[in-house]
């Protein structure tokens, strides 16, 4: 059972200066020709540097088509990370926000990981602090610590595993199997859908996404009654109450994967408007609704993109691959004791999909 919900000491409201800085960094819209150009350059240096393009699907449309063109890849941060391993490249560059290039560096310390703005950090991140993190690790030793991948190398160095939401479910499944207790972090909308979901014992941490966070229930319910055949996909870092809304529940990719298979034409969407540009990409003539943001309650934030994912720009990935600013540096000790938790995620879900033995059934999916 969920019996703790863990609040760290925040100084002060910093989620909103931190998301103001953010949104003075996005890049203004650029002019066509100016556009084209920065593209072509880009795929010059892509090449001529032998690098790789590793983009999120919430970054620029531009970058990620750039890394589809290019022989990158675009995808959630589960692939992204195995994607950089693997790759022959020495030079990774990874557009999306710190803690994408810092697992990328962490598995491939001798590859160069390039990111076009450092400073694109994660709600997630920035509210899970290593220092009272530890802390309250070392409050509860009986309990094996289980970490999103929107942490820290620092944290993640205190970690027992890594997950992302397309192998959390099965993960804490696994570690319910076997009586562990978890303690989790950061975020807490994440953590109370797997709870529910595996009825596993699960002490949070108090985080959230800005994003996702700020999908309203109540507006939901009013969307769908004007809506009424459109299936719901929901990210699980939404709010209860719209995850329990939802036909389809998992990650960046699962919800992909949905408005591609399913077989309704329309379709709410909780999560960073982004990934719009790639399920339009993949299933053109489906009508995508984007779940609302805006209630008696919304905010200012309420925009369903995220200002750190928005900082990634043509310029900026030109910047980095011409001028090698922005390179991703983590320091040991901490990259070889974060390697250990995010190596067991890697390992436990390429045993999930491994084809099973003849005759055998897998127990277990992906979510
Ligand atoms: S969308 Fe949310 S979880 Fe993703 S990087 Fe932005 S703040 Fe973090």
């Amino acid at each position: 059972m969920t019996d703790v919900l863990f609040d760290y000491d925040r100084p002060d409201a910093s989620g909103a200066s931190c998301t103001a800085h953010a949104w003075a960094k996005v890049p203004a819209p650029l002019q066509p020709a100016e556009r084209d150009a920065l593209k072509a350059r880009a795929r010059q240096l892509l090449a001529e540097r032998s690098a790789v393009l590793v983009a999120h699907y919430y970054v620029d449309g531009d970058l990620q088509d750039l890394a589809q063109e290019t022989g990158g890849c675009v995808s959630d941060s589960l692939e992204m990370a195995r994607f950089g391993r693997d790759h022959a490249a020495q030079t990774l560059v990874v557009a999306g926000v710190r803690f994408m290039g810092e697992t990328a560096k962490i598995l491939s310390p001798h590859k160069r990981v390039l990111m076009p703005d450092l400073d694109a950090t994660c709600s997630l991140d920035l509210g899970c602090p290593a220092d009272d993190f530890i802390a309250f690790c070392d409050a509860h030793p009986d309990r094996t610590v289980v970490v999103y991948a929107n942490t820290s190398a620092a944290v993640k160095a205190r970690a027992d595993w890594m997950v992302t939401s397309s192998c959390a479910l099965p993960i804490v499944s696994h570690l319910k199997a076997q009586g562990k207790k978890v303690l989790w972090a950061p975020d807490r909308h994440l953590g109370g859908y797997i709870q529910r979901e595996t009825g596993a014992d699960m002490l949070m941490w108090n985080g959230a996404c800005i994003v996702h966070d700020e999908f309203k229930g109540l507006e939901l319910e009013l969307l769908r009654r004007e809506h009424p055949r459109a299936k719901v996909l929901v990210h699980p870092e939404s709010p209860a109450s719209v995850v329990a809304q939802a036909d389809v529940v998992g990650s960046t990719a699962r919800l992909l994967k949905a408005v591609i298979e399913e077989d309704a034409t329309e379709f709410i969407v909780a999560t960073d408007r982004g990934m719009f540009h790639r399920m339009h990409q993949a299933a053109p003539g489906k009508v995508l609704l984007e779940a609302p943001t805006a209630g008696n309650s919304a905010t200012c934030k309420s925009c369903a993109h995220c200002p750190w994912m928005a900082m990634n720009g043509l310029q900026g990935l030109v910047d980095c691959l011409e001028h090698g600013v922005g390179e991703i540096h983590v320091e040991e000790p901490i990259r070889t004791q974060a390697l250990g938790c995010i190596e067991r995620m890697l390992d436990f879900t390429a045993r999930l999909n491994a084809p099973a033995p003849a005759g055998l059934v897998p127990n277990i999916g992906a979510a």
